[in-house]
C-alpha cells in the first residue's frame, strides 16, 4: 500500500508522463509536499492561490477520477492546500468509506468567496451548515437573490468544504433543470437505475436555481418525495433561487411550504467597496501580472449590478494585456473595456425610455417616478415601472432598485408583485400596462 506521500509522487511522475515538459515544470515544480491524510483526503501543500487555481482548473479532475484510481485500489482524494490553511481543517472519525460527489466545482470554496454586508447573513448561514451538517439546524438552508451574485458559489463551497473534511459523505450538486431533465428521462424509459444510484442515500443535497421546477409537477412530486425523505433522516438539503419561497410560481403549495421550514437568506448587489476586494481577490488567482488599483477601483465603478459581470470585465482586461503583451494600465483597461461599457450604457438608455414612457402616459415627470412622492398616480406609476423592468427587462430586484433611486430590493419585490396581483382583477392598469408594452 502507498503511502500518501509515495502517491502523490506517483501521480506527479504520471502527470509528467502525460505533460509538455515546459507545462509540467510551470505547475507542478513546487508541488512537492503532503501535509496530511486524513478521511482519506491527502492535502498537498501548492505555494500561491494562483497555482492552486490552475491546477484545480486543469487537472484536478484528472488526478482524482484517472491518475488515482488506477494506483490504488483505496477511496482517496487528493486536494491542494495553501500551507496557511492547514492548520484549520478538523478532523472528523472515520467510518468506512462511501464517497460520492457530483458536479462539485473545486473554484468554489469559502476562502475565494468575498464576504460584505450584501452577502453576510448567507454566508454565515452557509458556513454553519457546512461546519455541521449534521445539527438539522436550517434545513433546508433556502439561499435567494438576482442572478450572478453568488449563490450557486456559494452553495457550491458548502459541498467543497464537507467535501474536503469528511469523503464518507455523499454530495449531490444538481441544478433543478438537470434533476428534472434526469426524471423525465428515467420515467419516460422506465429505467430508474442510474436515477436511483445519484438520487438515493444523499447525505447532502444542493439543488440550484429551483424555480426551474415551476410547472413541472412530475419533477415536482418526485422531489418533494426525496425532500422528505432527507429531511427526515436529518440529511442537510440546500436550495438556490431567483425569489422567495412564497414567490414561486407553478409549485405545489405543500412542497413551497417545506422550503419555509429552515432558513431563508437573500444575497443582493454588493456595494462598490465590495466590488473592489472582490476584484483584488479574483485579479491574484487569476493572473501573475499585478491590476493597479486605479483599474480595479475604474472596473468596479463602471461595472455594478452583478458580480458575474465584474469578473467578466476583469478577465477581458486581463486577457487583454496578455495577448497583446501590454502591461495592465487604465488606458488599456478603458481601451479594452470599451465595448462592454457602451453596452451598458444602451441599456441604461432603454430604462430611461421605458420610465419615459410610463410618465408619459400618467402625465408626470420621471424625476418624480424616481423621486419620494406617495401620491396615488405617482406610486402607481412608480410600480409600474418595477413591474415592467422586472418581466420586460428581466432585470433583478435589486438593478430596479439601483435605478429608482437606489430602493431597497425588497421594496421592489412588493411593488412587482402588487401589481402581479393587481392585473388579475383591474381591467384599468391592465389596460395600463399593454400601452406601455405596445410603445416599448
Ligand atoms: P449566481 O448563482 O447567484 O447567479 P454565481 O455563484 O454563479 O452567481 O456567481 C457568478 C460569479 O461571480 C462566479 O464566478 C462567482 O465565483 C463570482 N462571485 C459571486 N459572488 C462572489 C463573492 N462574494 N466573492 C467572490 N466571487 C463571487
Ligand atoms: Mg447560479
Amino acid at each position: 500500500m502507498l503511502d500518501p506521500q509515495g502517491l502523490w509522487n506517483e501521480v506527479k511522475e504520471k502527470l509528467s508522463n502525460n505533460l509538455s515538459p515546459a507545462t509540467f515544470e510551470n505547475s507542478f515544480k513546487d508541488v512537492n509536499v503532503v501535509a496530511k491524510e486524513e478521511n482519506g483526503v491527502i492535502s498537498v501543500v501548492v505555494p500561491t492561490a494562483f497555482l492552486r487555481q490552475r491546477i484545480n482548473t486543469l487537472y484536478y479532475n484528472t488526478i482524482n477520477n484517472d491518475i488515482v484510481p488506477k494506483l490504488t485500489t483505496q477511496k482517496l482524494k487528493i486536494i491542494f492546500v495553501l500551507e496557511n490553511e492547514i492548520q484549520s481543517k478538523k478532523s472528523v472519525p472515520q467510518p468506512q468509506p462511501k464517497m460520492s460527489t457530483y458536479n462539485l466545482n473545486r473554484n468554489y470554496s469559502f476562502e475565494s468567496f468575498v464576504v460584505g454586508e450584501s452577502n453576510r447573513n448567507a454566508y454565515l448561514a452557509a458556513s454553519k451548515v457546512a461546519e455541521n451538517p449534521k445539527s438539522g439546524l436550517f434545513n433546508p438552508l433556502y439561499i435567494f437573490g438576482g442572478v450572478g451574485l453568488g449563490k450557486t458559489h456559494l452553495m457550491q463551497a458548502i459541498g467543497n468544504y464537507i467535501s474536503d473534511n469528511d469523503i464518507n459523505t455523499k454530495i449531490v450538486y444538481v441544478q433543478a433543470q438537470d434533476y428534472s431533465n434526469d426524471y423525465i428521462k428515467a420515467s419516460g424509459s422506465k429505467d430508474f437505475k442510474q436515477f436511483d444510484e445519484k438520487y438515493s442515500d444523499i447525505d447532502i443535497l444542493l439543488i440550484d436555481d429551483i424555480q426551474m421546477l415551476s410547472k413541472k409537477p412530475g419533477s415536482q412530486e418526485q422531489f418533494f418525495k426525496l425532500f422528505n425523505d432527507m429531511t427526515n433522516k436529518n440529511k442537510q438539503i440546500v436550495i438556490t433561487s431567483d425569489r422567495t419561497p412564497t414567490q414561486l410560481e407553478g409549485f405545489m403549495d405543500r412542497l413551497t411550504s417545506r422550503f419555509s421550514f429552515g432558513l431563508s437568506v437573500d444575497i443582493h448587489q454588493p456595494d462598490y467597496s465590495q466590488r473592489v476586494e472582490i476584484l483584488k481577490k479574483k485579479a491574484l488567482e487569476k493572473t501573475e501580472k499585478t491590476v493597479p488599483d486605479n483599474v480595479l477601483s475604474f472596473i468596479a465603478e463602471k461595472f455594478s449590478s452583478n458580480v458575474r459581470d465584474l469578473e467578466g470585465a476583469l478577465n477581458r482586461v486581463i486577457q487583454f494585456s496578455e495577448w497583446e503583451n501590454k502591461e495592465i494600465t487604465l488606458e488599456n483597461a478603458k481601451q479594452s473595456l470599451d465595448i462592454l461599457i457602451k453596452s451598458i450604457k444602451k441599456e441604461d438608455n432603454d430604462y430611461e425610455k421605458c420610465l419615459s414612457v410610463i410618465a408619459g402616459l400618467y402625465n408626470i415627470d420621471v424625476s418624480e417616478i424616481i423621486g419620494v412622492s406617495r401620491k396615488t398616480k405617482i406610486s402607481t406609476a412608480r410600480q409600474i415601472s418595477m413591474y415592467i423592468l422586472k418581466t420586460k427587462y428581466e432585470l433583478t430586484y435589486s438593478k430596479i432598485g439601483s435605478i429608482l433611486n437606489n430602493r431597497d430590493h425588497s421594496t421592489i419585490m412588493s411593488g412587482c408583485n402588487k401589481i402581479e396581483n393587481e392585473l388579475k382583477t383591474d381591467e384599468e392598469l391592465k389596460l395600463a400596462v399593454e400601452t406601455i408594452l405596445k410603445k416599448l
